[in-house]
């Protein structure tokens, strides 16, 4: 049975608490694999540090593809609960190239397999799904040391520990649980976003929305470029990408909004005035984030009562936009195989792991490829050519 029991102090005399299954992250991976073990009748408890479902805005658009993030979700049994919550018109695409040609227009005609969710719908719709018990907020994961026989003993930030049978990394990124199995960690991909947000586009940047369309929107040219989307509540999310050292984002203050843009319009001196205009409007800050990837083709041995699930276990570019779909799928994967194996988790740890490792892989090596067609030569060209099926970014 999962403890009810607050963890105790770690100098205190009453035993640590102890639970069978303990899911370290309370993103889409973590929430996921939860529902799908409780559904089964197979209690879990995610831990995660954030203080509260709405302590931090989810944003951004995700497309949830069949065989992958739908699939996982029907595993789940929360499909129809997604597509009540689809983005209508959210499959449609816009390329552009920096002289300003829009060199790909294709509207979303409804019957495509890839719909668009906002990502704190999807995120609401798991938690909804859960039992309150299920969730331990303000639960800092900063250390777990195994204690023989597949048991690890965790630590939290505020010095509490406890015990579980099954410890399961879905911490993202910056995984605390990965190092119980790999030494690897993130490697800077040579690409830098700066992210921002256009409120209200339609009534207050018409000629920004009219750019970017219904759906999701390329500019690129030269190794940078505007990728951006448009949200379900009408705003409009973009991402100025730009490919530059690791060190660059430090060598400026992002917090000074009016510098950030003036840096932006250097950057993007010589594109089209109507794509360059896409800055202008973004009046609530720019956030600027490094993209990280672990290495493709990441495995571990097998140490028995811990496993990965999405980013902690293969961390990859967003170029694919396949990150959130295998997290889902490691979820139900994993969710499966233990409810297929009750009583023997090394063999359930071990199945998931085999049908993990190929697909991460694969993924891996399409979201690298991708990012070099997209900030490499003759970009645009090449993405339309996956639009129109006449180019494979694996092949
Ligand atoms: C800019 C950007 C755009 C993207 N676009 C797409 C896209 O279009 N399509 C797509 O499929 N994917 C996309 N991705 C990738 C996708 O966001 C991730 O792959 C996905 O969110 C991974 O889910 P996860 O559950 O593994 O990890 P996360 O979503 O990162 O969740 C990890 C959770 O662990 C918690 N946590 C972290 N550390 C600790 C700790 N020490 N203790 C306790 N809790 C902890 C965090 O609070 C968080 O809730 C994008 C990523 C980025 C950066």
């Amino acid at each position: 049975m999962t403890s009810t029991s607050t963890p105790t102090a770690a100098s205190g005399h009453a035993p640590a608490p102890h639970y069978p299954i303990a899911i370290i992250g309370g993103g889409l991976s973590g929430l996921l694999l939860a529902r799908v073990l409780i559904a089964g009748g197979v209690d879990a408890t995610v831990f995660d540090l954030e203080s509260g479902p709405e302590a931090r805005g989810q944003g951004g658009m995700l497309d949830i593809h069949e065989e992958t993030g739908q699939a996982a979700l029907r595993t789940a049994g929360l499909h129809a609960e997604f597509r009540a919550k689809v983005h209508p018109g959210g499959e449609a695409v816009r390329v552009w190239d920096k002289a300003g040609t829009l060199v790909h227009d294709e509207p979303d005609t409804g019957d495509g397999d890839r719909p668009e969710i906002d990502r704190g719908d999807l995120r609401a719709l798991l938690l909804a799904s859960l039992p309150p018990h299920a969730l331990r907020w303000n639960s800092k994961v900063t250390g777990a040391r195994p204690l023989g026989a597949g048991r690890h003993e965790v630590t939290l930030a505020d010095g509490t520990v406890f015990t579980t049978g099954l410890l399961v990394g879905a911490d993202g990124a910056w995984s605390r649980v990965r190092p119980l199995l790999t030494p690897a960690e993130p490697a800077y991909t040579g690409i830098s976003f700066i992210e921002f947000d256009l409120k209200d586009a339609d009534a207050r940047h018409p000629e920004a929305a009219a750019v970017i369309g219904d759906g999701m929107c390329f500019a690129l040219g030269d190794g940078q470029g505007f990728l951006a989307h448009r949200e379900t509540d009408g705003s409009l999310h973009l991402y100025s990408a730009l490919r530059v050292p690791e060190a660059w984002l430090d060598a400026h203050d992002f917090s000074d909004t009016e510098r950030t843009r003036r840096l932006l319009l250097d950057a993007f001196a010589d594109w089209a005035p109507h794509l360059r205009a896409l800055l202008d409007g973004a009046e609530d800050g720019f956030v600027p984030r490094r993209i990280h990837a672990l290495p493709a083709g990441l495995t571990w041995d097998r140490v028995p009562g811990v496993t990965l699930l999405g980013d902690a276990a293969h961390l990859m570019s967003p170029f694919a936009g396949e990150g959130a779909n295998l997290a889902l799928a490691d979820a139900a994967d994993l969710g499966t195989a233990l409810l297929a194996h009750p009583g023997d988790t090394e063999a359930a740890l071990a199945a998931y792991e085999s049908v993990l490792f190929p697909r991460a892989a694969d993924t891996a090596a399409m979201s690298a490829a991708s990012l070099d067609m997209l900030f490499g030569e003759d970009p645009t060209r090449r993405l339309v050519d996956v639009f129109t099926g006449a180019y494979d970014p694996q092949g």
